[in-house]
């Protein structure tokens, strides 16, 4: 993966005590290639290499950084700045409802996102509308008002299934009074896609945006198919006009290249991220993040944004304080692992964190299957109080005892505390309050 690349790349220019024009060149060379093979628009990449060389030949070596972290760094602030920089938000009416017009092809994922977005407003406390405007396809429909159903959000729906394009206008326009008139604070429009682009489908997208008059116009783009996603978006958004894309499937897509791409190549921003077919695989988009992410530099934001989600507050704040922690002990390594278990696949997680992918390879490789995490918890719990904050007490006899106490073996402990100091470090090195900066720092 690109970000694999990345981290060898980089690794060697960290190594180097002295910069010269040479061996950035080098480097430059290696992260040309590395994104054109992930796909990334040719142009965008000659723009983004010339901009890194510029600044990395022109730079004043902060004292704080060696020259090879300062490129690293250079190449993360432009990865940033080439996603966008900052997060999109979405624009808000001021007099609700916000309307939320949503586009794009057949099987992009524009159903599972209406659905996925209906969640995150319903989490906030907003109150959703979900219209079904694909009335020639009544599956469609059905869809949609099964995720509306699992959600417990409202969907409107045509009633006649025989409908034509000025009936698409017309049930959008209803959808959208009815969520006026009913107190909604967002409606989502499900709009109809085809398998390509026609002009049938464009005159009808322009003839629901007039009527309707969104706050958002939304692509919704399957990443997998790197370049013709940022084609379309580029096509949508003349012949339409859009706020922003949603990438789909980007769980899936080991290149990269339209989530690279889009924001350069089309101007519009990548509000959120399709992270898998379930409603809660949904991200906000964060170009800084993003960046940090393909540097191999982990996620920890996202990470903690996730716990914070997924939990009340002060599990949170365990995970904050784990992560951000002084140092780690058993107590809180069976915390986070139980709540990792929670989170999601282990595998997804340790690729969030700084250093992830050598723990993951540490364990194995696999994600960790519910019966080891099981053991591990056995483990901890076999432990006095004073072991589980100490892990230098952990001589012999009191390993046996742990072992027969969990039902376990001396080599399964022994394997937990290796997994538990490795972890361990990789906490320290991201430790204090200081997020992004933090993020730099572990990678020397
Ligand atoms: P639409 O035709 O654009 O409305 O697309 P659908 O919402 O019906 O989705 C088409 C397929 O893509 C379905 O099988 C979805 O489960 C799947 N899908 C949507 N978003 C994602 C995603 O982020 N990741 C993955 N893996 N699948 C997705
Ligand atoms: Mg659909």
């Amino acid at each position: 993966a690109l970000s694999q690349k990345f981290e060898t790349i980089l690794r060697k220019l960290r190594g180097q005590g002295v910069l010269t024009e040479a061996n950035i060149a080098e480097a430059l060379k290696e992260v040309r290639l590395a994104l054109l093979e992930a796909d990334v628009n040719f142009k965008v990449v000659k723009d983004f290499i010339e901009r890194v060389r510029v600044k990395a030949v022109g730079q004043e070596v902060l004292q704080s950084l060696t020259p090879g972290h300062q490129v690293v760094k250079i190449v993360w602030e432009e990865l940033g700045e080439m996603m966008g920089k900052e997060q999109a938000g979405l624009k808000l009416a001021s007099v609700p409802p916000t309307i939320i017009m949503m586009v794009g092809l057949q099987g992009a994922g524009k159903t599972t996102t209406c659905g996925k977005l209906a969640r995150w407003f319903k989490n906030q406390g907003r109150r959703v509308l979900l219209v079904a405007a694909d009335p020639r396809r009544p599956a469609a429909g059905d869809q949609l008002s099964n995720l509306g159903a699992s959600l417990g959000v409202d969907v409107h729906r045509a009633d006649r299934v025989d409908a034509t394009q000025r009936d698409v206008v017309q049930i959008c326009r209803e959808g959208t009074e009815r969520g006026r008139d009913k107190g909604y604070d967002v409606v989502i429009l499900d709009t109809g896609g085809r398998l390509h682009i026609d002009d049938e489908l464009m005159h009808e997208l322009v003839a629901v945006k007039q009527a309707v008059l969104p706050q958002e116009v939304l692509l919704v783009a399957d990443a997998m198919t790197g370049q013709d996603a940022v084609s379309m978006a580029g096509q949508f958004d003349q012949q339409v006009g859009l706020t922003g894309v949603i990438l789909t499937k980007t769980e899936g897509d080991a290149r990269g290249g339209a989530v690279l791409s889009i924001r350069a190549v089309t101007g519009k921003p990548i509000k959120f991220l399709g992270v898998g077919e379930k409603l809660d695989a949904l991200e906000l988009f964060h170009p800084d993040r993003m960046a940090s992410r393909i540097l191999g530099m982990g996620d920890v934001l996202t990470l903690i944004e996730k716990a914070q989600e997924t939990y009340s507050q002060e599990q949170a704040e365990v995970a904050r304080k784990t992560l951000s922690g002084k140092t780690l002990t058993f107590d809180d390594f069976r915390d986070q692992i139980k709540q990792v278990n929670k989170l999601g696949s282990m595998e997804q997680i340790l690729g969030m964190l700084p250093g992830g992918q050598r723990l993951r390879d540490m364990m194995n490789g696999d994600a960790m299957p519910d019966k080891e995490i099981g053991r591990i918890v056995a483990i901890i719990d076999s432990m006095t109080a004073q072991e589980r904050r100490d892990h230098t007490l952990l001589n012999g006899s009191r390993k046996k005892r742990i072992a027969r106490g969990s039902g376990t073996s001396v080599q399964e402990v022994n394997r937990l505390i290796k997994q538990f100091l490795s972890a361990r470090k990789l906490v320290k090195a991201i430790s204090g309050p200081g997020g992004r900066r933090n993020l730099l720092q572990a990678l020397r």
